[in-house]
């Protein structure tokens, strides 16, 4: 009997798959550089809680680490390119000649979150109120009776950039928006599906109260509250039109469980890909092939506009570098390199979640705990609107991965008609590039605190190191 047991083990340990839970990998040490690594990762996603903040972020960071302003001239080996404050990359020359391309990570730092319209103030019942317009997939009944914070910018007519962060300090104002009580719910709220029980204007911010004190005067507390906006600021009504004002859950990346295991916080789709790219882009000293981290916005909306995936900023970029590597940057030769060029596309994949299993297809979905998470394709039933990376590709990264000893598995999101979703791969495939989605496993994804594991961030961050340090 101990013979044959010991023959099926063999030919098991031969041929089986087995996901590896990452915590079973790590001795004391590692455990500790993890939970060490989600100390600054959770610092990060305190300070970049808007796609501005989490770019200025990344610039800093990247500037001590030796990355330079592209300069015109060219010639440095570290070099950064910021795209209208929204966007931004960073590149490495390598060691190899550029023409046989470059390895690109590309993450998103948008995430789902509440703007404000154009024009915002109103006044009701004597209470100022800003109306809103919801930004990427957000499920709307998590926004209400929250403490929210208010951050971006204003443009005023002269130019003039008024930045703005208000909640996130412990004396700080919030804002937030109200619930109706359970006691008269049931018509308005209770009865409807889900998804209408809160209606997008009725996502309006509770905003101040104080009136004007001349009895005689009109939206006595309208005015009130543009006066001391005018006092504070020195905006007016009409500089509203011309702001990016973005509210966002006023609170703190926390650890959770007793044993500190998780990071729950707003913004980790993307920031933990974002983070984690930025981390191993500054550590990867010289590298063999020509490195480039992308942080893209507008991902959540569809990577649209100028600052989105859909943007040329990528072959802008490449431009850079190739005048950093000391060579001409034509059209023909940025196409060429991004054909060659391979990619991780970093993003955020859906962990299987114990109270919602059968949504999930255990045998194809990402588990918590069991690394970082590539994803072959994501579109939506039938393989719809994606990218499918090439089984040549994949089994190139599966051997990196394997070889650096990186815990990861290959991840779907959720069952196959059970919804769907995508991300920038299918942009940069256009290129030509080999690009495969890479990322961390995230529970209550696009929620006001999602859940990650330290491990699987660590893992994350490990996979793009290696990636990017080549040969
Ligand atoms: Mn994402
Ligand atoms: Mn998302």
């Amino acid at each position: 009997m101990a013979e044959i047991k010991e023959v099926t083990k063999k030919i098991e340990d031969k041929v089986k798959l087995k996901g590896k839970l990452v915590w079973d990998r790590y001795d004391g040490n590692q455990v500790e550089e993890a939970f060490e690594f989600a100390e600054g990762y959770k610092q990060f996603l305190n300070k970049a809680k808007t796609e501005r903040e989490a770019v200025a972020e990344i610039m800093q960071s990247a500037q001590k680490a030796g990355f330079g302003a592209v300069s015109r001239k060219g010639k440095d080996k570290r070099i950064y390119r910021l795209n209208k404050d929204k966007c931004i990359g960073l590149a490495a020359v390598g060691k190899r000649p550029i023409e046989e391309g470059i390895r690109i990570i590309a993450s998103h730092v948008d995430s789902p979150r509440l703007d404000l319209k154009q024009n915002p103030l109103y006044e009701e019942l004597d209470m100022a109120m800003l109306r809103t317009h919801y930004y990427g997939g957000i499920k709307k009944y998590q926004w209400v009776a929250q403490p929210l914070a208010l951050h971006g910018v204003v443009i005023k007519e002269s130019g003039e950039k008024v930045m703005v962060r208000i909640g996130e300090e412990a004396e700080d104002l919030v804002f937030t928006i109200c619930d109706l009580l359970p006691h008269l719910s049931r018509k308005a709220q209770e009865e409807k599906k889900l998804k209408d029980a809160i209606e997008a204007e009725k996502l309006t911010i509770l905003a101040g109260h104080l009136p004007y004190p001349d009895q005689e005067a009109k939206e006595r507390v309208k005015l009130r509250i543009l006066e001391l906006l005018h006092e504070r600021y020195g905006i007016v009504e009409e500089d509203f039109l011309s702001a990016e004002l973005e509210l966002v859950p006023a609170s703190k990346a926390r650890d959770v469980g007793f044993d500190r295991a998780f990071v729950a916080s707003y913004g980790q789709d993307d920031r933990v890909c974002a983070y984690t790219s930025l981390r191993a882009m500054e550590e990867v000293a010289s590298p063999s092939y020509t490195t480039l981290a992308l942080f893209l916005d507008k991902e959540e909306t569809g990577s649209e506009g100028n600052t989105g995936a859909k943007s040329r900023f990528l072959e802008h970029f490449v431009a850079d570098i190739l005048r950093a590597a000391g060579k001409e940057p034509t059209d023909i030769l940025i196409r060429e390199i991004l054909l060659t060029s391979k990619a991780l596309c970093a993003d955020v994949m859906a962990g299987i979640d114990p109270n919602y299993k059968d949504v999930h297809e255990p045998q194809n979905n990402a588990k918590m705990g069991y690394g970082v998470c590539l994803s072959k394709f994501t579109g939506a039933g039938g393989k719809y609107s994606t990218s499918d990376a090439n089984a040549e590709f994949v089994a190139e990264i599966r051997e990196l991965f394997n070889r650096k000893g990186i815990v990861w598995q290959m991840g779907e999101l959720g069952k196959v008609d059970e919804g769907g979703g995508g991300t920038v791969a299918k942009y940069l495939a256009l290129y030509g590039m080999d690009i495969i989605d890479c990322g961390t496993p995230l529970l209550s994804m696009h929620s006001p605190f999602e859940v990650a594991s330290k491990g699987d961030i660590y893992e994350t961050f490990r996979a793009y190191r290696f990636f990017l340090e080549g040969e």
